[in-house]
């Protein structure tokens, strides 16, 4: 038996209500600073974080399953050209997942060579911070993820009250309150 018209014409409803919901999205992303991105995705994280610890294992199963099965229908249909980029994708995510948790240093502090210049490596020089939030005016580095200080602009802390004396002319640099201090 075909189906219902009514039914029909639900699912064309619903279907134009997804294609709508996706356009939508996509210009609200592509409008959307560098700022914000890093913002967006830090809370989608933050949520599939916290969706995943409460998750029974049976869930967690079903969910490792459906993405194998996804997985491998994608990569069943990707031309060469496709998988090359894939897999390069790959390495360098892993090499900056490395990096992240230090595996490269790992017992280094063993293995200390005072000739070494720690320092200068580039995995271990953050440079200066030389980035300022655009939102709450924050001193970053350019490493930093930029949702880190305000989460782009939501937190908005009072200004702070100025200090009480002698602190507060001891933090001015004015140098006749080193007088005042008693030598013990
Ligand atoms: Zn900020």
């Amino acid at each position: 038996m075909p189906p219902k018209r009514s039914t029909l014409l639900g699912r064309k409803q619903a279907r134009t209500q997804i294609d709508d919901q996706r356009a939508r999205q996509g210009a609200s992303r592509a409008a959307e600073s560098p700022e914000q991105r890093q913002t967006r995705l830090g809370d989608q994280r933050g949520r599939q974080a916290s969706s995943r610890h409460a998750e029974s294992s049976e869930q967690r199963q079903t969910r490792l399953g459906s993405l194998r099965a996804r997985q491998a229908a994608s990569r069943a249909v990707e031309t060469p050209e496709q998988r090359r980029t894939r897999s390069e994708d790959q390495r360098r995510r892993q090499a900056a997942s490395r990096a992240v948790h230090w595996t490269f240093m790992e017992g280094e502090a063993f293995r200390y060579y005072p000739a070494n210049n720690y320092d200068s490596h580039p995995q271990l020089h953050i440079g200066q911070m030389t980035d300022v939030c655009s939102y709450c005016d924050a001193l970053k580095w350019p490493g930093e993820v930029p949702g880190m200080c305000c989460s782009g602009g939501k937190v908005r802390l009072p200004a702070l009250r100025p200090p009480p004396e002698p602190l507060k002319s001891l933090m001015s640099g004015d140098p006749s309150v080193l007088c005042d201090i008693p030598d013990r």
